[in-house]
């Protein structure tokens, strides 16, 4: 039985040849599938019976099951599924005006260890499929709609922030961008998609070829080369100033900025000398650089920066010709802030306001 979520329009064409049919069907199948969310072959009313058997013998339409969604005060809301072979990954759900967005996971676990992260504590299972990555969009949107009532709800903007390391499974993420995409189904503009990274140096060389307008994202959480190994692993086998190189080769294929996050660790990375290398690095790269002040999770080894830490490291950081923003912690009091995705209960974190 095929999944025809899993295939994408030209793998769609061949099957409904394959099966006697024109490929014209592939299209009608997929607007049910992806714009509007149906996974009932017996609903796809402008498909006759006789076709709609043929499909139901054919295959079926996959799901990711929602297990939980975890409304938080501010606004967002982070959602639990549960894939076909009963793993678990989260996504978040991050409104701001007219921009709805939902940060999605590619991976169930981290197999990257960073020292600061939730989900880089749980190990490393596998890699997501692209239908399961873009099935988290569709889904967020399915249930906003209902939990809102906002029929006309849509989601605008992906962030490939959640659990998992993009660029070590690059494939299926950049087939989930085809996905998120395509006119005939969810129609996110590639403008509005984000790919981040803790470096991957190969996969920032593949996705400056890439043919879609994406928007990187580096965490890079320090400019010194030891303190950012100890910190983020993968950093020993790809140092700072290959990084530097790669992430000016994708500016120049795309011409398109880049975005540095830092990671506000207090009394590790945001001293003088830590300001300095930084000016250092991103000197002559068009960038910005996005402060996130640290979310604690239980077991976590640092503390969050209070608001005066924070607040004196923003202005420090102010000298710099480059845009500086300050990422304002969104989902932190269920567990859906950035480094928070590890399967908790909200009710096992300390709410630590930040
Ligand atoms: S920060 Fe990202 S890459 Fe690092 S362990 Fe967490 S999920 Fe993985």
């Amino acid at each position: 039985m095929y999944n025809y979520k899993a295939l994408n329009i030209k793998e769609l064409g061949d099957l409904m040849e394959r099966i006697g049919e024109s490929r014209f069907r592939a299209s009608q199948l997929y607007r049910w599938i992806w714009k509007r969310g149906v996974t009932d072959i017996d609903k796809m009313s402008d498909i006759s019976k006789r076709v709609r058997n043929l499909l139901k013998e054919t295959g079926y339409v996959g799901e990711l099951k929602l297990k939980a969604a975890y409304p938080s005060k501010d606004g967002s809301v982070k959602f639990l599924f549960e894939l076909e072979d009963g793993k678990e990954i989260e996504s978040v759900f991050i409104p701001d005006r007219d921009r709805k967005t939902v940060c999605v996971s590619v991976q169930v676990g981290c197999p990257m260890g960073c020292k600061f992260c939730a989900t880089g504590s749980l190990g490393f299972t596998r890699n997501l499929k692209s239908w399961e990555i873009a099935d988290q969009v569709l889904q967020v949107q399915k249930f906003m709609r209902e939990f809102t009532g906002d029929k006309e709800l849509r989601i605008t903007n992906v962030v490939y922030m959640g659990m998992g390391e993009p660029l070590v499974n690059l494939q299926e993420v950049k087939n989930s961008v085809y996905t998120l995409n395509s006119h005939i189904g969810l129609n996110i503009g590639s403008r509005r998609i984000t790919i981040s990274t803790v470096g991957i140096i190969p996969g920032i060389y593949e996705l400056s070829d890439f043919d879609r307008q994406v928007k990187l994202a580096v965490s890079l959480h320090s400019a010194i080369q030891w303190k950012r190994a100890r910190i983020v692993p993968v950093a020993k086998a790809y140092p700072l100033h290959k990084l530097r190189k790669a992430v000016m080769h994708y500016f120049e294929r795309k011409k398109r900025w880049v975005t540095f996050e830092y990671l506000l660790l207090p009394e590790f990375n945001d001293g003088e000398e830590d300001i300095r290398a930084l000016e250092e690095f991103v000197s002559g790269i068009p960038s910005k650089i996005n402060v996130i002040p640290f979310n604690p999770y239980p077991g976590a080894s640092f503390r969050a920066p209070t608001d005066r830490e924070i607040d004196r490291f923003v202005k420090r950081l102010q000298r710099l010709p480059h845009t500086v923003t300050l990422r304002a912690s969104r989902g932190g009091d269920v567990g859906g802030a950035c480094g928070q995705l590890a399967k908790f209960h909200p009710g096992d974190l300390r709410f630590v306001k930040i």
